[in-house]
């Protein structure tokens, strides 16, 4: 179902003090929303117990990555299964720096998405271009490359599982941000790309990420084709954070 989002991804960052001080907050504030957003928090995996513990049912959970293998001898890696068993819902698959930094092509983020989504879980596609694919006019091919091959193996029962992530690499961490008409404008040609693959694309959340802050999430927020955000560096703030989940229009 489509539905508002707002995911905080706090990659390698935090701790045990940390959990303690934004949690709470967050809870207090955005853990129940007169605009029906859900708000997830998506912290190093060794902490998803903690911040369960302190969300007490007010907040979703997510992991930012799991094995394409199911079981095994695979050291160092975290399944979809346990995600799941620690009381996850979403999971985020083919994070640019996932695919910057760790190597993980398409074919891989498609197997990863494929395993999420036999395990039950939400699986949180991120897509995006470089700057230097955007400045060659490359950036709709190649989000569309992502979106179809990242999404190939979905079966027509798990599309209610599948969210989008639209993350222009050039706006992450950067302090960039894609104005809201043309983060709207990848939207909407993502929601087409969605549809040519027999996909109800109306009813697939498609996300935003890339420096969101409280400052820009309200335009964002207000696109038709923007249902929430993927945030970052934000998302280590409490205010910060709160205020990106309030962001949606109200009676929306
Ligand atoms: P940022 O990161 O908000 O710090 O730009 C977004 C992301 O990588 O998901």
């Amino acid at each position: 179902m489509r539905r508002k989002i707002v995911a905080g991804n706090w990659k390698m960052n935090g701790s045990k003090d940390l959990v303690q001080q934004l949690v709470g907050v967050i809870c207090d504030h955005a853990g129940s929303l007169d605009t029906g957003a859900e708000v997830v928090i998506i912290p190093p995996a060794p902490y998803i117990p903690l911040v369960q513990q302190q969300a007490d049912g007010k907040l979703a959970l997510g992991v930012q990555n799991v094995s394409e293998w199911q079981s095994g001898a695979y050291t160092g890696e975290i399944s979809a299964d346990m995600a799941k068993d620690l009381g996850c819902w979403y999971v985020l698959v083919g994070h640019s720096e996932r695919r910057q930094l760790f190597g993980e092509t398409d074919e891989v983020v498609a197997r990863k998405v494929g395993r999420v989504l036999e395990s039950g879980l939400t699986a949180v596609l991120c897509v995006g271009e470089t700057l230097e694919q955007r400045e060659a006019g490359e950036a709709v091919g190649v989000v569309a490359g992502q979106v179809r091959q990242g999404l190939s193996a979905v079966s027509a029962d798990q599309w209610s599982r599948v969210v989008v992530a639209y993350e222009p690499v050039w706006a992450i961490g950067t302090g960039k941000t894609a104005t809201a008409e043309d983060a709207q404008a990848m939207h909407a040609e993502i929601r087409k790309m969605l549809a040519s693959m027999n996909a109800p694309a109306e009813e697939i959340s498609v996300l935003y990420g890339g420096s969101v802050k409280a400052d820009n999430a309200a335009a964002l927020f207000s696109e038709p084709d923007i249902d929430g955000g993927l945030i970052g560096g934000a998302s280590l703030k409490a205010d910060e954070f709160v205020s990106i989940c309030r962001a949606f229009p109200v009676g929306a």
